[in-house]
């Protein structure tokens, strides 16, 4: 694995933009469960189209079975969660000018509480909650309040408006800017990097062909084998907590 670490640290030295697209297995680390991973993945505990798509969330949660979900997911893990040294290691990349920007699917924050500046959040986050009538914003910790008040998922505004938390539930569109820009830099970079992602929910795994379809190198981390490795010019199967430390250490020889 050494040999393909210093190949990553020469693309990312040589390369006048790159960028990074995360998913959940960048967070798996720092405690928050992917989706997919076997054993341990959301969605063999959680029904997607129960708890994750707009249309169940819109019709309201069945209270009884969300409470005994929360037992089982260990919310608590999500909310005290901690950027992992990949997380880390990404912040220092764009610390010293190495990388133009992260694009996330994941809905945590980490890659900000890191020190990421320019994040692109395509799944939206966590940090607020709107009235799907009004716009009024609140933290989600207030709708989590509101939620524990009435006992009631979605709850509802002064406005009489549902409030939902500004993340992208199954059968909603991406939010415009965040899908527009990161197309764009998928279009203009020259090394995409994809760290703890299955590619497998779209739009963010068409970001990988659009990368390399306009000439640029890819590289993909991840545990497990993705749809796009035979597209990639480097594929490491590893950790994203191990593998992006080793990379920036291999980077800081190189500088
Ligand atoms: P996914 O669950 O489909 O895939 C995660 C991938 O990461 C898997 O292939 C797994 O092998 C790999 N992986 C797990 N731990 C890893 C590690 N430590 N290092 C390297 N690879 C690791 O997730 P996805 O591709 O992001 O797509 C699905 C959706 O998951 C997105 O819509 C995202 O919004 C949502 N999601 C986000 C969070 C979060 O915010 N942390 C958590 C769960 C799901």
């Amino acid at each position: 694995m050494s040999g393909k670490i210093l190949e990553v640290a020469e693309l990312i030295y040589e390369s006048d933009m790159t960028v990074a697209l995360s998913g959940a297995g960048m967070s798996t680390e720092s405690g928050i469960a992917d989706f997919r991973t076997p054993g341990t993945g959301l969605w063999e505990k959680i029904d997607p189209m129960e708890f994750g798509s707009i249309d169940s969330f819109l019709t309201g949660f069945d209270m009884g079975k969300m409470i005994d979900l929360l037992k089982t997911i260990d919310i608590s893990s999500f909310m005290g969660a901690k950027p992992n040294d990949g997380h880390k290691a990404l912040a220092e990349l764009e610390r010293v000018g190495l990388l133009k920007c992260m694009i996330t699917q994941n809905i945590d924050m980490l890659h900000s509480v890191a020190g990421n500046k320019d994040v692109i959040e395509l799944h939206g986050s966590f940090r607020t909650s709107s009235c799907m009538n009004c716009g009024k914003e609140m933290t989600t910790g207030k709708f989590i309040g509101k939620v524990i008040r009435t006992g009631k998922i979605p709850p509802i505004c002064e406005c009489g408006g549902i409030i939902k938390p500004d993340v992208v539930f199954f059968g909603e569109t991406l939010p415009l800017d965040a899908l527009s820009r990161s197309t764009e830099y998928a279009e203009r970079c020259d090394l995409m990097i994809v760290v703890g992602s299955s590619l497998v929910v779209y739009p963010a795994a068409s970001l990988p062909p659009i990368a390399k379809q306009n000439g640029a190198k890819l590289v993909i981390i991840n545990m497990e084998p993705t749809p796009y490795d035979s597209m990639a010019d480097i594929v490491i199967h590893g950790k994203c907590g191990e593998v992006l430390p080793e990379i920036v250490k291999e980077l800081e020889s190189l500088i």
